[in-house]
Parts: C-alpha cells; sequence; structure tokens
C-alpha cells in the first residue's frame, strides 16, 4: 500500500517510576488521497451525559464545552497557590454556556459542571455520543516562562509545534494516571486510538475554527505571538468532531489570573469565544 502507514510508539511518561510506559500506535495520515482503515475506540458507557443547554429544536448546532482538570486533578496552580486551574476553567465554562444560551442559536453541554474527575477520553466521549459538532475544552496552565501571558489554541498532531507544545501534551495526557495506574490505557483502548482519515476532516474543521476563534477572541482577550500551537493532546483525539484546547490564559500570570478570576474579564473572554462559535456555525453550508 502506498499510503504512508508509519507505526511509531508515542511513549506516556512515568509518574514516580511505578508505571512501565505503554507504547501506543498511531498512523501518519497518508499524504495522497489512499484509504486506510483503522480500528477507533468504541464510545464509553460509563459516564452519564450531561444536559443540554439552548433551543430545544434538536438540530440546532451543539457545542460541548469541557472544563479542564477536577476532583482530585486541579491542574496547575498559581504561584503563591491560591488559584487552581479547574476552578478557572470551571467558571469561564459556566460563563461561555451562559453567553450561548442568552445568544439563543446554539445549543450547549458541559462534560462538567462541577468539581468532578473524568478521564480524557470520557470527555470527548461525551461530545460524540451526543453528537457534537464542535468540542472546546478550555485550560489555564502554567507557563515555562514567568513573563508569558495571554491565550493559546492547541489543535491536534501527531507532532508538536515547539518544545512547548509537547511538553503541554504530556503534562495534560498524563491527567489520567492515578496513583500511578494510567486509567485511560485500562482495556488497551487508549493502544487503538489513530490518526486516520476520518480524522482528517475534523483536523481541517478544527484549524479553521482556531483560526476564527483568534480572530473574534483577539479584540477581548490579550494572545499570546504565538497563538495556534498543535501536540498530540488525548482530549482532542474524538475522530468524528472538530476539537480544540483554548488556553484561556496562563495560571502563572497575575493579569491572566486577574482576568480569569473576575465575573468581568470572564464575561470578556466568553464574548469573544461565543461570537466564533456563532460565526463558525452561521458559515456551515451543509446541512445536519
Ligand atoms: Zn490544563
Amino acid at each position: 500500500m502506498s499510503a504512508h502507514l508509519l507505526l511509531a510508539p508515542l511513549l506516556f511518561a512515568t509518574v514516580g517510576g511505578v508505571h512501565p510506559a505503554e507504547p501506543v500506535w498511531y498512523a501518519r495520515p497518508p499524504r495522497h488521497s489512499h484509504s486506510i482503515r483503522v480500528r477507533i475506540p468504541p464510545p464509553a458507557k460509563g459516564v452519564k451525559l450531561p444536559p443540554i443547554y439552548g433551543p430545544t429544536d434538536p438540530s440546532r448546532p451543539l457545542v460541548v464545552i469541557d472544563a479542564g482538570h477536577g476532583g482530585h486533578d486541579p491542574g496547575a496552580a498559581s504561584r503563591g497557590g491560591e488559584r487552581q486551574e479547574k476552578e478557572l476553567t470551571l467558571a469561564l465554562a459556566l460563563a461561555l454556556r451562559d453567553r450561548l444560551v442568552r445568544g439563543g442559536r446554539i445549543r450547549v453541554a458541559l462534560t462538567r459542571g462541577d468539581d468532578q474527575f473524568l478521564l480524557l477520553q470520557e470527555r470527548y466521549d461525551i461530545a460524540r455520543r451526543l453528537g457534537a459538532d464542535l468540542f472546546i475544552s478550555i485550560h489555564a496552565d502554567a507557563a515555562e516562562n514567568d513573563t508569558a501571558q495571554g491565550a493559546t489554541i492547541y489543535t491536534l498532531s501527531e507532532t508538536a509545534s515547539d518544545r512547548e507544545a509537547a511538553r503541554l501534551a504530556a503534562r495534560e495526557n498524563r491527567s489520567d494516571i492515578i496513583n500511578g495506574v494510567d486509567m485511560g490505557a485500562q482495556g488497551g483502548v487508549v493502544n487503538s486510538i489513530l490518526i486516520d482519515l476520518s480524522q482528517r476532516e475534523a483536523m481541517a474543521q478544527s484549524v479553521a475554527f482556531a483560526e476564527l476563534l483568534y480572530r473574534e477572541a483577539a479584540a477581548h482577550t490579550p494572545f499570546r505571538s504565538n497563538w495556534h500551537r498543535f501536540a498530540s493532546l488525548v482530549v482532542l483525539k474524538a475522530p468524528d468532531v472538530p476539537s480544540i484546547l483554548f488556553e484561556a490564559g496562563y495560571i502563572t500570570s497575575p493579569q491572566d489570573v486577574a482576568r480569569l478570576s473576575s465575573a468581568q474579564g470572564r464575561a470578556q473572554t466568553a464574548e469573544g469565544v461565543a461570537r466564533a462559535i456563532e460565526i463558525y456555525f452561521a458559515r456551515r453550508v451543509s446541512p445536519r
């Protein structure tokens, strides 16, 4: 077969040396139009589906907003330790939901509406099982660089755009590891997650949305100059739902924390994201 099927191990980080790294096999999408068939994970059945807010008309587009981290996984912390990423992400997810519901055009669901832990696969499985049209995972991670400030948009790629993106993906993908056991890899489910042709359309849509999001949100929220990065982020691996990870700001930046901790700052950021979502769906020509 002339399609370039490249199998290479993606190594999981180990926690305290307890958990042996599990190789995960993935395929590079072919450069030509040949088709390859690969197995994609079946939807998980364990998690209860969340309520859908907004219009009751099921033909209206549905966005699933994922507040990063939660429960025993606090995510990153501010320099003084007084703020946790899981609180900032939830507060912004709720503000974005409320703004979209007020707009009246888009249906919205949250992967979590409270302080709950979810595996990465459970997060995007909720989007798949609801038949979502768009998936947005919200984060506010620590920056390596003390002076870094502003938002960044991540889309899925097998290879990271840069070292910072690779490190972010390694940290985020570690969320599934509980007491040294990689819960996301139980039953070999993660091992079967491949980037395949069916995902390429969703990936192209994800990049289109990322560009629109920057265009609409930059008037309301500061962005980093290098605002679009990509990495192999497990939470973005729904094969059929356009997905982005929105780093709304850095929890290590006092300015970003101040913005994300105030109702007014959150409303401003939510406004830009909501406009991008509304325009994205308004532009779509194909009927559901
Ligand atoms: Zn995070």
